[in-house]
């Protein structure tokens, strides 16, 4: 594997492109953001009306978006764990017989499907070995060695999340994150520039971006709530209003379309600071 290149995405988007979409597929990521927007990229394509799939404009693209779509159902977690259990497979199976509503395909989406019961996943089989025509159901998981053999064999797996050599590239993402976006705050633009022109791969700024997209989502969350995972982000929603947050959500988004067109390293860090400085500007 070479740059930042990830063979789970790339393959997925292959097998959009070409329509050929299993019945059943597995996601498997550990970033909350990435699930969600990639359950969604799935949705999309299979109930889009539009000529380029998903076109993102059409009435069934919209429901997706504004999660109202009828044909598509995500299944209800119970417990302390969150799990998906065995009534509520059995409510779905019965259910995967019946013809969609309005779109081609009726989609069922498991959240936490590694945590699943071995009776619950057992319950899916049938449907799973023998699907009814207008199927799709998405597993969403942080690890898909959890699942069934049985289930796996049926099943394409994507793997979204960009592999490192070891977990200390990983949490080292995260803690660059954490200090980049701590220093959002900050009336020096200094250290701000240290972080970000040290990030001299594409593979990291990739990780260090997609932490940086949960942490200003988590600070947005606090306003809502007052809750906060930890003191950076309690900060960020506590300095920043909803308008400076969503600025800086959209340069985050930038910052991954221009690394994904292969922006050179030593313009991005220069250019991420200056974007980043100016949206924290009190309005
Ligand atoms: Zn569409």
């Amino acid at each position: 594997m070479s740059g930042y290149e990830n063979s789970g995405r790339q393959q997925l988007e292959k097998d959009l492109q070409s329509g050929k979409l299993p019945h059943a597929v597995v996601l498997e990521s550990q970033k909350d953001l990435t699930m969600k927007e990639t359950v969604n990229m799935i949705c999309q394509w299979a109930v889009c009306r539009g000529e380029n799939r998903p076109c993102h404009k059409c009435s069934a693209c919209v429901k997706v978006e504004n999660n109202n779509h009828p044909d598509i159902y995500t299944a209800k977690l119970s417990g302390k764990l969150e799990v998906v259990n065995v009534e509520e497979v059995r409510t779905i199976c019965a259910d995967a017989y019946i013809r969609p509503n309005e779109a081609d395909r009726k989609i069922y989406i498991l959240p936490n499907a590694d945590k699943m019961q071995i009776q619950a996943q057992n319950a899916l089989l049938k449907v799973i070995e023998e699907p009814p025509q207008h199927i799709l159901f998405i597993f969403c998981c942080g690890s898909a060695k959890k699942l069934l053999a049985t289930i796996l064999s049926r099943v394409a797996v994507y793997s979204l999340d960009y592999t490192y050599d070891d977990d200390r590239s990983v949490q080292q993402a995260y803690e660059t994150a954490l200090y980049i976006a701590e220093h959002l705050t900050d009336t020096k633009g200094y250290p701000l520039l240290c972080a970000l022109g040290k990030i001299d791969s594409r593979v990291t700024a990739k990780e260090i971006i997609e932490n940086l997209m949960e942490i200003i989502g988590n600070a947005m969350r606090y306003r809502v709530t007052g809750k906060a995972e930890n003191p950076v982000e309690r900060s960020l929603g506590e300095y920043m209003d909803m308008m400076a947050l969503s600025q800086i959500a959209e340069t985050l988004h930038t910052a991954s379309d221009k690394l994904d067109s292969n922006i050179n390293m030593n313009l991005f860090g220069a250019w991420l600071c200056a974007e980043l400085r100016r949206r924290k500007q009190k309005t």
